[in-house]
């Protein structure tokens, strides 16, 4: 029987007239049914979170941290449903959508311990000669309401990297995930007021972000948005927030330089999972590989054989390695983003023929600098070779990108390793490891069009409180 979820507002189930299908991408067959909110909802939704307020800024640290490390347990018990999930809304292999699953657990986790720690400072006010006889500490307060606004391609992990921290603060939530891939965000409210959380605290609104996402953002009750999504939206979200604090997640085209000393037996099969992994369809996917020409021959041999071993086929299957994009449409934009870097005089080595929404994984050699498939991000299993003499040159040409998230390189030579790690302009950089590498505890974001702020519990909670400065005078 097909999955029917309403939307969960002020802790209770809310549907509208219009029903919303949700589709497997793979081959477009209906998985479950959810429901197009309009701004009624929205505000609803945010009144919920007001509400809620005052019950999460009174909650202890460790009354939080107990809810989150509830949910970290229940979704470990919730496994297999949490990730059959993912895997009908966004067509991710099952084997990733397990990964991703528990991932989200460890994000949980790691937002519980946060929790725990959130603390201010001790401020040394007598350093200043007007501070003789004062004191002062700061607090770390909830910022008040937060809009989660989250994408297709990781719609539990990068949910739970918003709403672990925001709740971990002290704050109340409105998500909104992306209009293809509900389920598990919705999943992720149930869940949550098993756990113990207060009616308002998360609300998940469900609808097209071209209709509600601006009625989120300009709403007065929301004081901060948190987006991860691509660089159009982020840009006019931005745009639109005014004064509310922004933290913005965007896309890349992530680049790795392989040097003449690296070793090929670890950097080959890295660049494959890192390019193909979901279809090529992650934030860090590896896009852009620069290759020394002295190691060029073979690091392509390999490459394109370790691309070939790949498995297509329905992402419910364990074999499955490359199952679907998002849509068709933007599997017919990578085809024709393949074509004109061909036209251009790129060359084909592998892949890229289109079957409906899923394409073969493709590997391009001597792909120009300036077609789309180089200079914007691909979200797509296509990566490009190219080939370099000198280390400087390698490094210019990574960052000749409007956008800086991660990017990586692979030597034994330190010395090399670390000049290039000083002069990449990017938020994070990998060091014998593909920039398509993350853990969730790690403070991860961009610089550039890649966006700001950073996320990771840790850092994200810092961004999610207030500190409030209390002095006092002493004698
Ligand atoms: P997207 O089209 O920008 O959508 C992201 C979210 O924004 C969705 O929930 C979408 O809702 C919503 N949205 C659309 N228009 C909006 C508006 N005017 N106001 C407010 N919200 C609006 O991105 P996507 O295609 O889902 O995801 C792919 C992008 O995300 C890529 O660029 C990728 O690099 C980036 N990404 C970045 C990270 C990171 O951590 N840096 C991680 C993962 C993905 P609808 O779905 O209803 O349109």
């Amino acid at each position: 029987m097909m999955l029917e979820i309403p939307m969960m507002i002020g802790g209770a189930q809310v549907r509208t007239g219009t029903p919303m299908a949700v589709e497997l991408p793979f081959d477009g067959s209906a998985v479950a049914t959810v429901y197009r909110a309009g701004a009624a909802e929205v505000d609803a939704a945010v009144a919920a979170a007001v509400e809620a307020g005052p019950a999460m800024r009174d909650m202890t640290r460790d009354e939080r941290a107990g809810i989150l490390r509830r949910a970290h347990q229940m979704v470990l018990e919730r496994r297999e449903a949490l990730a059959t999930a993912v895997m009908s809304e966004c067509g991710k292999p099952i084997r990733e959508a397990r990964v991703e699953v528990d991932r989200s657990a460890q994000t949980l986790l790691f937002s519980s311990e946060e929790a725990h720690r959130l603390a201010g400072e001790v401020v040394p006010m007598d350093a200043s000669p007007s501070g003789k006889g004062r004191w002062a500490i700061t607090v770390r307060e909830p910022v008040g309401v937060i809009a989660a606004i989250t994408p297709f391609n990781f719609p539990l992990n990068l949910a739970m990297h918003k709403i672990g921290p925001a709740l971990a603060g002290g704050n109340t939530v409105v998500h909104k995930p992306a209009s293809t891939t509900p389920l598990s965000g919705l999943l992720m409210a149930g869940i949550f007021t098993e756990c113990g959380l207060p009616k308002g605290a998360l609300n998940v609104v469900t609808g097209a972000g071209g209709e509600i996402g601006d009625e989120l953002v300009f709403h007065p009750g929301v004081k901060m948005v948190t987006f991860t999504g691509s660089a159009q939206v982020g840009l006019r979200i931005r745009n639109l927030a005014g004064l509310k604090r922004v933290t913005l997640e965007l896309g890349n085209n992530s680049a790795v330089i392989i040097e003449d000393d690296a070793n090929l037996d670890e950097a080959v099969p890295r660049c494959v999972a890192g390019s193909f992994a979901h279809s090529g369809q992650v934030c860090i996917s590896v896009q852009r590989i620069f290759v020394h020409e002295k190691v060029r021959e073979e690091f392509l041999e390999r490459l394109i054989a370790g691309t070939r071993r790949l498995v297509m086929g329905h992402p419910n299957e364990d074999t499955t390695d490359i199952s679907s994009l998002i849509s068709v449409t933007e599997a017919e934009r990578v085809e024709m983003w393949l074509e004109e870097a061909v036209r251009a005089g790129a060359r084909l080595l592998t892949g890229g023929m289109r079957r409906r929404a899923s394409i073969e994984p493709a590997v391009l050699a001597d792909v120009p600098d300036t077609v789309q498939l180089s200079c914007r991000e691909a979200f797509g299993p296509v990566v490009g070779v190219n080939t370099y003499r000198d280390l400087d040159d390698a490094i210019g040409r990574v960052n000749a990108s409007d956008y800086g998230l991660q990017a990586g390189i692979y030597t034994r030579d330190m010395e090399k390793a670390f000049r290039a790690a000083q002069r990449v302009h990017v938020g994070g950089f990998l060091i014998n490891e593909v920039p398509q590498y993350r853990v969730d505890q790690m403070p991860y974001g961009g610089v550039k069009m890649s966006g700001n702020g950073r996320e990771g519990p840790k850092y994200a909670i810092e961004e999610m409180t207030e500190p409030k400065l209390i002095s006092w005078k002493v004698g």
